[in-house]
């Protein structure tokens, strides 16, 4: 067989792409600072200790049903017991069971001392004080255990858990009002080239609207960062040298894009090297071969490829990860999961593909997959009609149709 031709992109020194989610990650060291938060303002936040449960709940045995409740035993002997009271959800009975007495009893009820089960209202008749009882239940029947959701000293919540609408529910639930958190990430932003407009202004000849940004932008929104966006930065050695000091005063970390490709990426590098420590990587993936990492003296730095489909693979694949480490947060495994080609994908081997495709399960419950048209890496329509990538292994070719695939399905970040 011939071998395939290989990506015209790729050479030896590339760097896998699981090498370099690995460097990023030990690179990086979570933020210190931590901040007490209300659980009504905490969705979305990361706990920066294990919070533990003080209490039981429920707190105490009480009921699931309304009905009543008496000690499953004493129906041994007789079919009907007394009504001595009743206990309500807030307003249990203050007193002990005896031998062949009953109370009334509502859901959320608490179970008096003496009484083992509860038997559904449905089961019973009332006669004035004598409940005559249909069926004999077990004991335990209709009851629910103090303890049974979650244990008095049980840790509810990890550090580096990010908070989730139930998790604030949970909080509530063991009375927890004001949870530690990590403070917000803040991250600056910008795009670098001469070439950019904002949307909403007409284009001469040679000029693009700037779509990096906004992307950007919106992705960090929800990822719960606190954004500080300085536009569109012109190729321009002192003005990308200022905005370079400006964010790095102001931010944890700056993310731009644009400008590290061969020829233009010399201001960049020229400038990082003067102000921190940089890295220029060429990755062994696809689309989105340059890509840089740093530390300016108060920040990292993620300088993205301009092409936007590298732009936010890199963001989405490199950059995520890393910023949910800053953050605080225990960086969330990704969803993979095999699929079938429904057609030919196009692949040289040499890098890692991360290519755009749309999945769904076939009436055979299989999931199959087919790309989302033309993959070059300024088509920013291949990842907006896509609801996953599809992850073609580096030595790969061609791949055709009926063979298998490993897709990961967008997260809620890209959704
Ligand atoms: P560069 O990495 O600066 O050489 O840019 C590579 C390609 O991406 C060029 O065609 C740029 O015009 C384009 N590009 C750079 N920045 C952006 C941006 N913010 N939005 C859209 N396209 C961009
Ligand atoms: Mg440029």
């Amino acid at each position: 067989m011939p071998t395939p031709p290989v990506d015209q992109c790729s050479a030896p020194d590339l760097m896998p792409v699981e090498q370099a989610i690995d460097t990023l990650l030990s690179s990086v060291e979570p933020l210190s600072a931590i901040e007490s938060c209300s659980v009504f303002q905490a969705q979305g936040r990361i706990v920066a200790e294990t919070v533990s449960s003080a209490i039981n709940v429920p707190l105490a045995n009480n009921s699931a049903m309304d009905g009543y409740a008496l000690k499953a035993a004493d129906l041994k002997q007789s079919s009907s017991l007394l009504l001595v009271g009743s206990s309500f959800a807030g307003r249990p009975f203050d007193g002990q069971l005896q031998a062949g007495q009953c109370i009334r009893i509502m859901t959320g009820g608490v179970l008096p001392a003496g009484a083992d089960a509860v038997v559904m209202q449905e089961n019973c008749t009332a006669n004035g004080d004598t409940i005559e009882f249909l069926q004999a239940p077990r004991s335990g029947e209709n009851v629910r255990y103090a303890g049974e959701d979650i244990r008095l000293g049980q840790a509810v919540l990890a550090q580096g858990h990010k908070l989730s609408a139930v998790d604030i529910g949970m909080l509530c639930s063991i009375g927890i009002s004001q949870v530690n958190v990590y403070r917000r990430l803040k991250v600056a932003l910008f795009s670098t080239g001469d070439e950019l407009k904002p949307p909403g202004t007409a284009l001469r000849p040679g000029e693009i609207y700037d779509s990096n940004r906004p992307t950007l932008h919106c992705l960090l929104d929800k990822m719960g960062v606190e954004v500080i966006d300085l536009g569109v930065i012109a190729d321009h050695k002192d003005q990308l040298r200022d905005a370079f000091l400006h964010c790095d005063q102001q931010a944890d970390a700056l993310i731009t894009s644009g400008g590290v490709s061969v020829g233009e990426a010399d201001y960049t590098k020229e400038i990082l090297q003067q102000l921190g420590k940089i890295g220029f990587w060429k990755l062994a993936m696809k689309p989105g071969k340059p890509f840089a990492f740093g530390y300016l003296p108060n920040s990292y730095f993620f300088g993205l490829p301009g092409n936007p489909v590298s732009a936010l693979v890199t963001f989405y694949q490199l950059v995520v990860p890393t910023l949910q480490k800053i953050a605080g947060m225990t960086p969330l495994a990704r969803t993979r999961l095999p699929a079938i080609a429904s057609e030919e994908l196009r692949k040289r081997p040499g890098r890692s593909d991360f290519q755009r495709g749309h999945y769904w399960v076939a009436a055979n419950g299989q999931i199959q997959v087919r790309g989302t048209g033309k993959q070059g890496s300024g088509i920013l329509s291949s990842i907006a009609q896509a609801n996953c990538f599809i992850l073609l292994e580096q030595q790969r070719g061609d791949v055709l149709a009926g063979e298998n695939v490993v897709i990961e399905p967008y997260d809620e970040l890209l959704r």
